[in-house]
């Protein structure tokens, strides 16, 4: 019988979008590494199931507007799959795949017993007015119905969503299924099931890997300096939490404009400033000078943290970052062509599926929690989100160490390792 070719990620329905070219990528690499069987490699390159719907929605002024939702199911194998749903203009299948892939190593590197899932709608939130997000909301989750469920698939917040997005998929959800149902996502309002600290759990998630790369490299956080891409949920609480250190944090940029103060940004007044202006933007913020965005990643710093877009860091600017710890809190801001720029230099990098899995982490919490109906208190959550954070990022280290790859590798391994270790304890059915 003579060998099939491996499976070409361009030629499929996700093969238009770079960043799933991108995951792919990234996949085949760690497989050749690893030595991993070519038909397994294949299957992790597919998403199990893909849904896209058309999601109409009454709009204020009275017209009809369809929006295009999807939801990835990247693999089931390990237990439902789970993972945030984001709404953005650009959003497209292909992103949305890769997202679900990433989730999926994400939660193998956490031992979460869960596959990876990732929803988008194309929408750009800011345009959105009155009830238009929660009608939108509701019928999206109307529409994917048929392929969500607490023991299939869990939403939670991603970029342009939050606590009340998904308080309105549980609500009509639960109304579908006749009883209250908390666990068909995580990152509700505490108010209905959610679980205290999960708002802040992606950015101390992020916090706790800067402090641990600080103390190997001799680095104390008082000395340290901080630039953060993204002002949303994972890049506001990571400068916050960054101050609680000591650390001074000189520049912050978000899709409207970056801002410089070499003094250190006061995070509290800036939140005020954020919270007053109508674009919620970071741009405008009087105790700082403007920068143009395109300085924002170059600007010197002892850490820089991409806490907004993808594919941010590239090959035309990894060779210009002037930090020492790279922290990736968004999901894929450094392209593969920019991690080889990078493994010339000094930057320490804590890779996204490991530096921004406090969020799922404590979004395992919750589910737990909701299906025991027996809730934790916030020191519960925050010491065991702290123990399993030091945990993996520990084994990371230690992989990357044995056998001399970078953290990105080490890390893809240990997740992709173990999705594939439970495929074959399972088998292949039939
Ligand atoms: N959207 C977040 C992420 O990218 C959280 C997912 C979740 O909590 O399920 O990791």
């Amino acid at each position: 019988m003579s060998a099939m070719p491996p499976a070409n990620p361009a030629s499929t329905p996700f093969g238009s979008s770079p960043t799933y070219l991108m995951a792919c990528q990234q996949l085949r690499a760690v497989a050749r590494e690893t030595g991993l069987d070519e038909g397994v490699t294949d299957r992790l390159m597919f998403p199990k199931r893909s849904q896209v719907v058309a999601v109409p929605v009454r709009m204020e002024d009275g017209r009809t507007e369809t929006f295009i939702g999807y939801r990835v199911q990247h693999s089931l194998t390990s237990g439902p799959s789970k993972g945030g749903l984001r709404y953005a203009k650009n959003v497209d299948l292909g992103e949305v795949a890769a997202l679900a892939m990433w989730m999926s190593w994400k939660c193998g590197i956490m031992n979460l017993p869960f596959g990876g899932a990732k929803g988008g709608i194309a929408v750009d939130p800011a345009e959105l007015r009155g009830g238009e997000k929660e009608r939108l909301t509701r019928r999206f989750t109307d529409e994917i119905q048929n392929i969500i469920g607490p023991r299939v698939d869990v939403m939670a917040p991603d970029m342009g969503t939050d606590e009340q997005t998904m308080a309105w998929i549980y609500d009509t959800y639960s109304m579908k299924v006749g009883y209250a149902c908390p666990e068909i996502v995580t990152g509700k309002p505490v108010e209905l099931g959610g679980c205290v600290g999960r708002r802040e759990a992606t950015g101390r998630g992020v916090t706790y890997c800067i402090t641990e790369a600080f103390d190997e490299l001799g680095i104390r956080p008082e000395t340290a300096t901080a630039v953060v891409q993204g002002f949303g949920n994972v890049g506001s609480v990571t400068c916050d939490e960054l101050v609680k250190r000591g650390a001074k944090v000189v520049a912050i940029g978000d899709r409207y404009g970056a801002i410089r103060n070499d003094r250190g940004i006061n995070i509290a007044k800036l939140s005020e400033h954020v919270a007053r202006n109508e674009r919620k933007t970071v741009a405008g913020f009087p105790e700082a000078e403007a920068i143009p965005d395109a300085e924002l990643l170059t600007t010197p710093c002892t850490v820089l943290v991409p806490a907004a877009m993808e594919r941010v860091i590239t090959e035309a600017n990894a060779g210009k970052l002037r930090c020492r710890v790279l922290a990736e809190g968004a999901n894929g801001p450094t392209t593969p062509e920019a991690d080889a720029v990078l493994a010339r230099s000094d930057i320490h990098i804590v890779p996204d599926v490991l530096c921004n899995a406090g969020g799922v982490t404590v979004s395992y919490f919750e589910w737990v929690q909701d299906l025991a109906q027996f809730m934790w208190d916030e020191e519960e959550v925050n010491s065991q989100l702290k123990k399993q954070m030091l945990r993996a990022f520990r084994r990371v280290r230690a992989e990357a160490k044995a056998r001399r790859v970078s953290n990105r590798t080490a890390a893809l391994s240990l997740g992709v390792q173990k999705v594939a270790r439970e495929k074959a304890k399972r088998r292949l059915y039939p």
